[in-house]
């Protein structure tokens, strides 16, 4: 992946929304003259500087950025310093105030007139399928704005939510893949925000990333303890922004996967395969659209399992998954359905394509010896054939998930009766 790049245009919002914080600063600062430990004053320049700390490293003003820290350091200071230090203080604050002036003039006159990306639609965006979705959510609409575009440059589908008191719904509602989630904020802050997230069971496991203040040890710990995979120091670095989400994403993808494939065979697990069977036969309701549904079960393997040992028997069902699942299409689902028996979800199938398909993987079972693994006592590795007797149905517009799997499993019945390594089919 090439290097983030951050737009020109978030450049100049970040400049100019710059300019409408200085001049408040400014005032707020001439305020600090006449009473030095005015509060409101102080708070409001705190703020400023806070925010060019946060984020001017990000959008690729480093120096601005150390400036911004340094200076909210000295108001942290000027909040609590005796009347003895506040002169000086000053002194330095103003020089820090003269030397973001400065560097904002070089960089305003060629971004001001450049027009401001346009508001996002969280709800819209995050309805977008297949991509991992992500929430930003920050009061700091640019904050926000930053971390959204730095995901989107990845290949992200990010949105962002700077109301922390709808936030809860909003992620309620999406269930994105994965939220960031700023500490600091108005009404509901992060951690509480995270609390809530946790206490719904859909979002049990969702990733959440905090976004702390550079140094905030104790943030970060609480973050953790009140639910959080990771954090983030402000200000970050879009590369290493984006490589913690990827990294949340491709461990929750492994959980996911796991929690619905059978460990032997990787096939799905029966669960699963009924949870498919339900939304195929709601899409077959609606679209017309034919499917069948295949039960293979393995001939006499209690045999196998018998006269080589388990062991064996797993290596053979592990080599039978693999025959199954190479032997139908790949929009096709195959699942472990119970110890030696598959289950086969056969999309836009009907009968008579279904019976060809599950014919020909049966013949291909029959046609292969079975390697198993080599005996302890140190005697070749032995082969056995194996053969799969297997019941098929189509999808009838009655029908439910048990009735579909019942008629399968009688038809798999049949198939046994009539002597294995057979298909039978059963019509509704
Ligand atoms: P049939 O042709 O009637 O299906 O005979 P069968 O021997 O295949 O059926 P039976 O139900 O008598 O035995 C199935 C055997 O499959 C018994 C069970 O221990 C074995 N089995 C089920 N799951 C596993 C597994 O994960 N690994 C191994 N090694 N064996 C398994
Ligand atoms: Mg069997």
């Amino acid at each position: 992946m090439g290097p983030i790049v951050i737009p020109f245009e978030l450049k100049a919002t970040f400049l100019r929304e710059l300019d409408e914080g200085l001049k408040k600063a400014r005032s707020a600062f001439e305020a600090l003259r006449v009473t030095a430990d005015d509060p409101v004053a102080l708070d409001e320049i705190s703020r400023f500087f806070h925010r060019i700390a946060g984020t001017a490293h990000s959008v690729e003003f480093p120096t601005l950025g150390r400036v911004g820290m340094l200076c909210e350091s000295l108001a942290d200071f000027l909040k609590e310093c005796d009347g003895a230090h506040r002169g000086k203080a000053l002194e330095l604050f103003a020089d820090g105030l003269a030397a973001v002036e400065e560097l904002l003039d070089e960089h305003r006159a060629s971004s001001a007139e450049r027009r401001a990306p346009a508001p996002l639609n969280a709800q819209k965006i995050l309805r977008e399928p297949t991509l991992s979705r992500v929430l930003v959510i920050d009061d700091d609409p640019f904050s926000a704005k930053l971390v959204d575009t730095c995901l989107r440059a990845a290949g992200f589908v990010s949105a962002s939510c700077s109301e922390p008191e709808q936030a809860l719904e909003i992620v309620e509602s999406e269930l994105p893949d994965l939220v960031i989630l700023d500490v600091v904020m108005p009404g509901v802050d992060g951690f509480e925000l995270c609390r809530r997230i946790r206490k719904n069971p859909a979002l049990a496991f969702t990733p959440i990333i905090f976004v702390t203040r550079k140094g905030d040890v104790e943030g970060r710990v609480r973050g953790l303890e009140v639910g959080g995979n990771d954090y983030i120091a402000k200000p970050f670095d879009p590369q290493e922004l984006v490589a913690r989400v990827r990294s949340h994403l491709q461990r929750l993808a492994a959980l996911q996967d796991m929690a619905i494939r059978d460990g032997l065979t990787r096939c799905f697990n029966h669960k699963y395969f009924k949870l498919r069977v339900e939304q195929e036969l709601a899409r077959s309701r609606r679209y017309h659209a034919p499917f069948c549904i295949a039960l293979a079960d393995a001939d006499h393997f209690k045999f196998v399992n018998d006269t080589y040992g388990h062991q064996a028997g797993d290596a053979a069902l592990g080599r039978l998954a693999n025959l199954v699942v190479a032997g139908v299409r790949g929009s096709d689902v195959v699942a472990r359905y119970f110890g030696e028996q598959f289950g086969l979800l056969l999309i836009e199938s009907g009968l008579k394509e279904a019976t060809l398909v599950t014919d020909r993987l049966r013949a291909r079972i029959a046609s292969e010896l079975f390697t198993l693994p080599e005996p302890s006592d140190g005697s070749p590795a032995p082969s056995v054939p194996m053969t799969v007797s297997i019941g098929v149905t189509e999808v009838q517009a009655t029908d439910t998930v048990e009735s579909l799997l019942q008629r399968a499993g009688a038809a798999l019945a049949e198939a046994k009766s009539a002597g294995r390594n057979t298909v039978r089919t059963a019509t509704g």
